[in-house]
């Protein structure tokens, strides 16, 4: 910032104007609002933020997001663990689970396929949902990536690297207007896709 009258503020600002969506504005305003805050409340603040990144484990199942290792779907004994459900990131978990049509579990890939950001299969879980399905339980995968070319790429690889495997593989209901981004699907629509789900065409 030009004539500010502190560095600890721009320090502050500049950390914020990082976050996504958050311009230098909004940054300043978030920064101006913790100032009027206790230090008590801006530690808490301050605190989930370390925590959070300190502490968080990835499921070593499902590769979702969890406080401990296994997550709360994973060991949820009700959900069956025959339907696994292939989402891109947590956000999709979110997404699929607030449809509450879904009951089966998830395998979180970390990002689809992208040559041109450099993404290859190797820095997505793969061999995980490879080893899931080797293991014999899951009787079927639901492909719910986004329909993007990356998504149509990272359906294609799963579809041959589980080709031999006696699994069936389905995907999201055609014809539903699931967008480039499913989570940001509406959730009635995303919740008929499921349940209405087809059987994978590579093509
Ligand atoms: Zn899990």
């Amino acid at each position: 910032m030009t004539n500010s009258p502190s560095k600890l503020l721009d320090n502050a600002v500049y950390e914020f104007s990082k976050l996504p969506g958050i311009g230098k504005r909004t940054a300043l305003r978030l920064v101006l609002h913790l100032l009027r805050k206790t230090e008590e409340d801006v530690t808490i603040f301050g605190q989930s933020v370390i925590d959070l990144r300190k502490n968080i484990k990835r499921c070593k199942i499902c590769n979702n997001i969890s406080d401990t290792d296994i997550c709360n779907i994973c060991s949820t004994p009700s959900r069956d663990p025959s339907t696994v459900c292939v989402v891109e990131n947590i956000t999709e978990v979110i997404a699929v689970e607030n449809t509450a049509q879904f009951h089966g579990l998830y395998h979180v890939l970390g990002g689809l396929i992208s040559p041109m950001d450099g993404i290859g299969p190797a820095d997505l879980d793969f061999d995980g949902l490879i080893r899931r399905v080797a293991e014999g339980e899951i009787k079927e995968i639901i492909l719910a990536l986004s329909a993007t070319p990356e998504g149509d790429t990272t359906n294609f690889y799963i579809y041959r690297k589980l080709g031999n495997l006696p699994v069936i593989i389905t995907t999201l209901a055609r014809g539903v207007a699931i967008g480039d981004e499913l989570e940001y699907a509406d959730q009635i629509t995303l919740g008929r896709s499921i349940t209405n789900r087809i059987k994978f065409e590579a093509t």
